[in-house]
This record gives structure tokens, C-alpha cells and sequence, in this order.
């Protein structure tokens, strides 16, 4: 078979030297051989998150850190602003929802990015609001959020910032500790270059005062549990040994390029994305793109369903629009494991079938 592409915001491609080191037998949990490696996997994580407080690993999807982030820290009946851009904006609401807390909605149109000023003006107005929610990218509109700019505003107050970092991690920008984010959520098929599974989730001193008196329900993501194991590099439950193993293997060679190094690499490949994509007479989505993923206008007129599909068929899978944006935009990742050659490779293919498209 030919080679196949996998451009999309989630999952990426697992480099050979990954899979083949999750290939192998697998091992007891408790046993110095598995300690080692997940003690090795979460020094690097504080590097990626660039926190000095411990990052948690949990066996879920990327959500499973999501509800973390809001189990842990908050109580029946809070209120909380939530920045809804996209889906994953949404999805934040939605949980808290689930959970009887009180969500104060800042709605801004998809593809822009929320303005600091607007919401400092919204704690203003909600000063009993315990947490500000945000993402890093929004991914289902391929936007980037000014986390340090908001950062300095929610710190200046009682709240906390909740950032949803799992598309933007190792592409944009980010910084935990520097730009006063209090709770970090992570996922592990974007970015970090290994199959979905595992999720991680950072709090800062500011989260975890806040979680002293957090009363909404939780068992298996309850923070506490997993902290007290970490002090001896063990885990409550199972971890999920072999996408560790390939955590491990993957942020080994992210700690060789370096993180910054890791990130201006993606951040070039973004920027090359977007010359190809404007030659071919597409135009950017968003209003403030990201370095993960790259959203391109489908010519008005055109079926974008079509265009991707007319792709799929040639071995390259890109993602399409979610909800109203289905069939209008056509999302390009280049996170994780998708290197220059698969860009080049998949963005000759759109090129060709953009020619073919009806
Ligand atoms: C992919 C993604 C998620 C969800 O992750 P799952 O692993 O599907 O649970 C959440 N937020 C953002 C910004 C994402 O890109």
C-alpha cells in the first residue's frame, strides 16, 4: 500500500522509533523498570509545560484532563467564565454544566481570538467567577488564544486560568509558570507525537489552594491520589504502560532537539503551510492562526466534503469544518510527528485535487 497521510488536529503520525519501542513485551507497573520510565517521562513534561509543579499523567482521552481541571478545583454552584470560540471552548461549558456549575459565557465568533480587555471587563462584572476557561488553539477553528496576555489579567485577580492546551503543545507557544496559567490540560495524540490515551494535567500553588476546598464529585481523576503516588514515581491505577513507554521514547527526542527548537521547527512548517495554501488561491480561516493547525477557506462555491474525500481517496487525510464550518473549511495539522516531507507530499495532493474539484 502507499504511503498514507495523516494530517490531522488529532491523531498524528507515531514516528517508526516510537511504534517499535511500544512493540515490545510488555512490563509489570510496579517494578524499578517502569518507575524509571515514568519518572524520565514526567521530568521532561515540566520541561514541555515549562511548570515547576508536577504534571500528572491519566489513562483518558484528552477530556478525561478537561474534567480534571474542573473536578478538582471547583464547587456546586461556583460560577465560571468560559471563552466559547469553537467546540473545545463548548466543551469546557458543557462539563461544567454537567457538574452544576454556573457558566457565564463569553461568546466570541469562530476564527477570532478572545480580547484580553474584553475579559477583564467580564471578571469585572462577575467578580464572584472562581475560573476563567480558555484554550491554547482552538482547534476546531485553528486559532490561537493570547495566553499570556489573558494571563496577566485573570492573575491579577482571585480567579483562576484553566488552559486547554492539548492541540497547541509543541507548536504554539506556551508557558505555564511565566504567564501565570493555574491549571494546564494536555493530551498525548497531537503534539507529543504518540497515539491518543493518555492525558496530563499541571496546577499551580494558586489551583491546588483552591482544591483544598473543591466539593464536586470525583474518584478516578481526583488530583490527590495521583499526587501522593508521584512522590514515589508510582501511579493509583494502571497506567497505560505501553503508550508510556512511548511517551517516554518521544519526549527523549524532543528533549534532543530541544523544546524551543522542537517548537520553531513546527512554527516554520506552519509558515509553509500557509505560503503553499495562498499560492493555491485559499485563504486563512482564522484570524489569528495557529502553529499546529492551519484552516483554509474552501473557494466559494466548492464542496469541501468533496475536496477532503477526493484526498482521502489519494492517501491523505486532512480534517474538515465541525458544525457550521462542515464542507467551508479544510484543516491542516502540522504538529507532532508530521515533518516537511508529508507537507510537501499531502499539500501536492490538495493542489491537485483543487484543480479537479467541481
Ligand atoms: C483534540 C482536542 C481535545 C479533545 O481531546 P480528546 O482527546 O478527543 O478528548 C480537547 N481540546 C482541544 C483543543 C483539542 O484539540
Amino acid at each position: 500500500m502507499a504511503k498514507q497521510y495523516l494530517l490531522t488536529p488529532g491523531p498524528t503520525p507515531v514516528p517508526e522509533i516510537i511504534q517499535k519501542k511500544m512493540a515490545k513485551p510488555i512490563i509489570h507497573h510496579r517494578t524499578t523498570q517502569y518507575t524509571e520510565i515514568f519518572a524520565a517521562a514526567n521530568q521532561v513534561l515540566k520541561k514541555v509545560f515549562k511548570t515547576n509543579s508536577d504534571v500528572v499523567t491519566f489513562t483518558s482521552s484528552g477530556t478525561g484532563a478537561m474534567e480534571a481541571g474542573i473536578v478538582n478545583t471547583l464547587s456546586k454552584g461556583d460560577t465560571v467564565i468560559v471563552v466559547r470560540g469553537g467546540k473545545f471552548g463548548e466543551r469546557f461549558a458543557n462539563i461544567c454544566n454537567a457538574y452544576g456549575v454556573k457558566v457565564v459565557a463569553l461568546d466570541i465568533p469562530w476564527g477570532t481570538a478572545p480580547d484580553p480587555a474584553l475579559i477583564q471587563k467580564t471578571l469585572a462584572q462577575n467578580k464572584a467567577a472562581k475560573a476563567v476557561f480558555i484554550s491554547l488553539c482552538e482547534t476546531s477553528t485553528a486559532t490561537v488564544y493570547d495566553v499570556q496576555k489573558i494571563g496577566a489579567v485573570v492573575g491579577a485577580t482571585d480567579a483562576i486560568l484553566v488552559v486547554d492546551t492539548i492541540s497547541g503543545l509543541l507548536a504554539d507557544e506556551f508557558k505555564m509558570d511565566e504567564w501565570k496559567v493555574d491549571v494546564a490540560v494536555g493530551g498525548s495524540q497531537k503534539g507529543l507525537m504518540i497515539p491518543p490515551g493518555l492525558a496530563f494535567i499541571a496546577f499551580s500553588p494558586k489551583a491546588e489552594a483552591l482544591m483544598a476546598k473543591s466539593d464536586l464529585p470525583k474518584f478516578y481523576f481526583d488530583f490527590k491520589r495521583y499526587k501522593k503516588s508521584l512522590a514515589a514515581s508510582d501511579v493509583p491505577f494502571t497506567p497505560a504502560i505501553t503508550l508510556e513507554i512511548g511517551l517516554k521514547q518521544a519526549l527523549a527526542m524532543i528533549e534532543a532537539e530541544g523544546v524551543d527548537t522542537f517548537i520553531k521547527r513546527h512554527r516554520q512548517d506552519a509558515e509553509y503551510v500557509r505560503a503553499r495554501t495562498k499560492a493555491m488561491g485559499l485563504s486563512m480561516y482564522s484570524k489569528a492562526p495557529s502553529y499546529a493547525v492551519t484552516a483554509v477557506n474552501v473557494p466559494e462555491g466548492k464542496d469541501g466534503s468533496a475536496l477532503v474525500k477526493a484526498c482521502k481517496a489519494k492517501g491523505v487525510t486532512f480534517a474538515g469544518g465541525q458544525d457550521t464550518l462542515k464542507g467551508k473549511i479544510i484543516r491542516i495539522a502540522h504538529m507532532g510527528g508530521i515533518n516537511r516531507q508529508d507537507l510537501e507530499d499531502a499539500l501536492n495532493v490538495l493542489e491537485g485535487c483543487l484543480k479537479e474539484l467541481k
